[in-house]
C-alpha cells in the first residue's frame, strides 16, 4: 500500500538507477516524496517509467541510512559517531600520514557512476590536484569500460552513437548480451513498439530473453550462443557479409580507413570463421548465422544494442570491436535507425567516463600522457599532473595486499559486494590502514573502513547525471540532505583539510553550477553546457559546444570523430575458465525488472515486493541428470567459492548453462565469479563461470 497525500509541490528531477535516465516529477507533502511521476516532457522517457524508478523515493527514508559521520581507530574496534569535523580532519591526517610514510601515490580514489558529474570530476580532481597522483578509478571499470576501450579505438570517442528516438527509424534489431525489458526497461518499450510496425530482431543471448518471444513480439533469430563466444559469433556475421559481397562498399571507401578494411575482409573472410566453423565453438546453428547475417545487411536501417553480456568478458574491448567492425560493414552509421547503442547499467557510467574518473585519462578522454591537456589543468588548478597513470581499482587492491597502497578514499560504491573475487577485495582492503567510506548505507566495504561519511541520495543532489544516449539531465534538489551536506561539499571538506595541512589555498565551490562551469571550461565536448543552457532545453547531448551549440543527437554523421573509421582485426580468445568433470555448468548473471544491482537501494524500497530471493536457472535436462525438482535448494560452487540458492527449472537456458540474478546479498555471486577480466581495461569477467550444481539442504 503507497500512501499518497495530496502534494503541494513537485520537483523535476532524473531517475538514478539506469542508463535510460527518466525524467520525473517528484511529488512533495511537507519534506517527504508522496509519489514519483514520469515526467512527460521528459526526452529520455517521454512520460514512461519502470517500476524501480517509480518507488525509489523509498529508500531516502529508510532507517537503515546512516546521517552521522563515524570514526574508529581500528576496524574491529566499534564505531564512534563524531562531527563531521572531527570526522573530516581524522580523514586527512590519516591519509596526509600515509603519504608522508608510504609516499604521494600511497593513496587513492574510486568514485561511483551513482554520483553526478560535478560530484566525479570533484573527486577526481581530489586525487590529481590534492593527493597528486592519478589513482583515481570508477566502477565504470566493472560494467561499461571495454565500452570506453573499443568505441574509442574504432570511431574515435567512447560513447554510443544515437539517440533513443533512432530506434523509431530502424529496421533490423541486433540485441547482444543485453535484456532491455529486465535491465531498461523503458527502452525495451519504445523498442518492442518498433518491433510490432514491423522492424526484424535477431537476439544473440545464451539464455531466452522476454524478447525472444513476448506477446506480440517474435525475434526473426535468437542465437543462444555459448557463454564466452560473442567474438566468434560477431566475426562469422562479417564473414557471410564480405564472403557473399553484401557489405557496403560506398560507405567503407568513403568514410573508413581501406587499407585496414582490407586486412579485415581478409582476416574474416578466412574458412575458420565461417558459420560452419563457428558452429561448433559456440553452439549456434550455421544456417542461423547465415540467415542472421543476411537479414543485419540487407534489411535497412541496422542498429546494435548490447549490454553487460558484452562487455563483460575477457574478450570484452574485442566484441565491442567487432560490433563497431559489422557497423561499418554495413554503413549502419551516421542516420537515425541504425548506430552502435551500449545500453548503460547505470545512472551516470557515461558521466563518470567523461569526467576523467579513469586513471589514464582526464576529463573529455585526453591522456594523461597529454601534454597539452595536462598543462591545461596545471594552470587551472595550480598543480603540476603526474603524467603516469595512476592505478586501477584491481592494480589498488593488489597493491595493498603488497603493502604500497595504504589509503581509499570510495564515494557511492560498494566494492566488496560488487568486484569480483570476493576474497582478494577483503584482503586489498584489510590491509590499508584508511578506508574511507562515504556511502547511504553501511555496506559490506564499511566493514573494513576507518572512516565512515554519510553520502546523500539523488532526491538531495544538485547536478547533472549523463545517460546513456549522451543526454545531460539535470537532477534537483527535491530535499536538503539529510546527512547535512551534500557528496560535493564532503569532497570538498576533505580536499580543502588536506590543502590547509600543505598550505595550499583551499576550494570555493558553493553551488554546483559552479562546479559545471569548470567542467565546460576544460572539457570541449562539455563546452556550451551550463545550467542556464539545461534549465532552457530540459537537456542536452554532448558533444554541446560552438560547433554544436544545440547538442548532438547523432554522432559520426559526415566522418568519425577520429577521421576515418577503424577496422579492427578481432581474434577470438577462448577464456582461461574452462569446464571439466568437476565443473560442468557455465553459469552466466543478469537482473530482474523489480530490483537493481546488489539491490542496496530496491531492497528498501516497496519493491521488495516483487522478490525476496535469486534463484538459479537450470534447464530440464540438466535438472533431471542432477535430481533436482523445481524449488529444490541447490548447492551452487566454482574454483573460487560456493553458495546455495533454490532451482528453477526452465528451458529458457540451453542445456550445460545455468543463470542466475544477484540481488539478494545472501546469493554472494561474486563469491563465486572468478578474477578473469578484459585484457584491455580489466573489466570482471563476471558472465562466464564453470560451476556445478548439487542438490542441498539449504543454506
Ligand atoms: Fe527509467 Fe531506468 Fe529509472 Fe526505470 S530504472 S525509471 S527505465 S531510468
Amino acid at each position: 500500500v503507497i500512501e499518497m497525500g495530496t502534494p503541494e509541490r513537485s520537483v523535476i528531477t532524473t531517475c538514478a538507477y539506469c542508463g535510460v535516465g527518466c525524467s520525473f516529477k517528484a511529488e512533495m507533502q511537507g519534506d517527504q516524496v508522496v509519489r514519483m511521476v514520469p515526467y512527460k516532457h521528459g526526452k529520455a522517457n517521454r512520460g514512461h517509467s519502470c517500476v524501480k524508478g517509480r518507488f525509489a523515493y523509498g529508500y531516502a527514508s529508510h532507517k537503515d541510512r546512516i546521517l552521522n559521520p563515524m570514526i574508529r581507530e581500528q576496524i574491529d574496534q566499534p564505531w564512534r559517531e563524531v562531527t563531521w569535523e572531527e570526522a573530516i580532519g581524522f580523514a586527512a591526517n590519516r591519509l596526509r600520514g600515509l603519504q608522508a610514510q608510504y609516499g604521494q601515490k600511497s593513496i587513492g580514489v574510486i568514485t561511483s557512476s551513482r554520483c553526478t558529474n560535478e560530484e566525479t570530476f570533484l573527486v577526481q580532481k581530489l586525487a590529481r590536484a590534492v593527493f597528486g597522483n592519478n589513482n583515481t578509478d570508477t566502477c565504470a571499470r566493472v560494467c561499461h569500460s571495454p565500452t570506453g576501450y573499443g568505441l574509442g579505438q574504432t570511431f574515435g570517442t567512447s560513447a554510443g552513437t544515437q539517440d533513443f528516438d533512432s530506434v523509431e527509424h530502424t529496421d533490423v534489431v541486433i540485441v547482444i548480451g543485453a535484456n532491455p525489458t529486465d535491465g531498461h526497461p523503458v527502452f525495451a518499450a519504445r523498442l518492442k513498439k518498433r518491433l510490432r510496425a514491423g522492424a526484424k530482431l535477431i537476439v544473440i543471448d545464451p539464455r531466452r530473453i522476454d524478447l525472444v518471444k513476448s506477446p506480440h513480439v517474435a525475434a526473426a533469430h535468437h542465437l543462444p550462443l555459448r557463454p564466452g563466444t560473442n567474438v566468434a559469433v560477431v566475426t562469422a556475421l562479417s564473414h557471410v557479409i564480405v564472403t557473399e559481397g553484401l557489405m557496403d562498399q560506398a560507405f567503407i571507401r568513403e568514410r573508413c580507413d581501406w587499407d585496414e578494411f582490407q586486412d579485415y575482409a581478409a582476416f574474416v573472410s578466412d574458412p575458420r570463421h565461417s558459420p560452419e566453423a563457428t558452429e561448433m565453438l559456440t553452439g549456434v546453428p550455421a544456417t542461423d548465422l547465415r540467415a542472421a547475417a543476411r537479414l543485419f545487411a540487407t534489411g535497412g536501417n541496422g542498429s546494435i544494442y548490447y549490454g553487460l553480456g558484452v562487455t563483460e568478458h575477457s574478450q570484452g574491448s574485442t566484441t565491442v570491436m567487432a560490433i563497431a567492425n559489422l557497423a561499418m560493414l554495413t554503413g549502419n552509421l551516421g542516420r537515425p535507425g541504425v548506430g552502435v547503442n551500449p545500453l548503460r547499467g547505470q545512472n551516470n557510467v557515461q558521466g563518470a567516463c567523461d569526467m576523467g574518473s579513469f586513471p589514464h585519462e582526464l576529463p573529455g578522454y585526453r591522456h594523461v600522457k597529454n601534454d597539452d591537456a595536462r598543462a591545461m589543468f596545471d594552470a587551472l588548478w595550480g598543480v603540476t599532473i603526474d603524467p603516469e597513470p595512476g592505478l586501477r581499482i584491481p592494480n589498488m587492491l593488489d597493491a595493498a595486499v603488497d603493502g604500497t597502497f595504504k589509503g581509499l578514499y570510495c564515494q557511492g560504491e560498494d566494492i566488496l559486494q560488487s568486484d569480483p573475487d570476493t576474497k582478494h577485495v577483503a584482503a586489498g582492503l584489510a590491509a590499508m590502514d584508511c578506508v574511507i567510506v562515504h556511502d547511504l548505507f553501511l555496506n559490506e566495504t564499511a566493514n573494513y573502513a576507518h572512516v565512515f561519511l554519510p553520502g546523500s541520495t539523488f532526491l538531495e543532489k544538485d547536478g547533472t547525471f549523463t545517460n546513456a544516449e549522451r543526454r545531460i539531465n539535470r537532477v534537483r534538489e527535491v530535499m536538503k540532505p539529510r546527512n547535512g551536506y551534500a557528496d560535493w561539499e564532503v569532497t570538498q571538506l576533505l580536499a580543502n583539510a588536506m590543502l590547509q595541512d600543505a598550505g595550499r589555498a583551499p576550494w570555493h565551490y558553493t553551488h554546483p553550477a559552479q562546479i559545471m562551469d569548470e567542467i565546460a571550461a576544460t572539457t570541449p565536448s562539455f563546452a556550451g553546457v551550463d545550467y542556464a543552457l539545461l534549465e532552457e532545453k530540459g537537456s542536452v547531448q554532448w558533444p554541446c559546444n560552438a560547433a554544436n551549440p544545440e547538442g548532438t543527437p547523432l554522432m559520426h554523421v559526415d566522418g568519425f570523430v577520429r577521421g576515418k573509421g577503424r577496422f579492427i582485426v578481432t581474434e577470438y580468445v577462448a577464456t582461461d575458465e574452462r569446464t571439466g568433470p568437476r565443473f560442468p555448468l557455465l553459469l552466466t548473471t543478469g537482473r530482474i525488472l523489480s530490483q537493481y544491482n546488489v539491490g542496496a537501494q530496491t531492497r528498501r524500497t516497496e519493491n521488495v515486493i516483487w522478490h525476496d530471493q535469486d534463484v538459479l536457472e537450470i534447464h530440464p535436462h540438466d535438472a533431471e541428470n542432477r535430481g533436482l525438482r523445481d524449488g529444490d535448494w541447490v548447492r551452487l560452487a566454482s574454483r573460487s567459492g560456493e553458495t546455495s540458492l533454490r532451482a528453477k527449472i526452465t528451458d529458457r537456458v540451453s542445456p550445460g548453462v545455468v543463470y542466475t540474478t544477484f540481488h539478494h546479498p545472501d546469493t554472494q555471486a561474486n563469491v563465486i565469479t572468478t578474477d578473469y577480466s578484459d585484457w584491455a581495461t580489466n573489466c570482471p569477467e563476471y558472465k562466464v563461470t564453470a560451476v556445478q550444481v548439487s542438490a542441498s539442504n539449504g543454506p
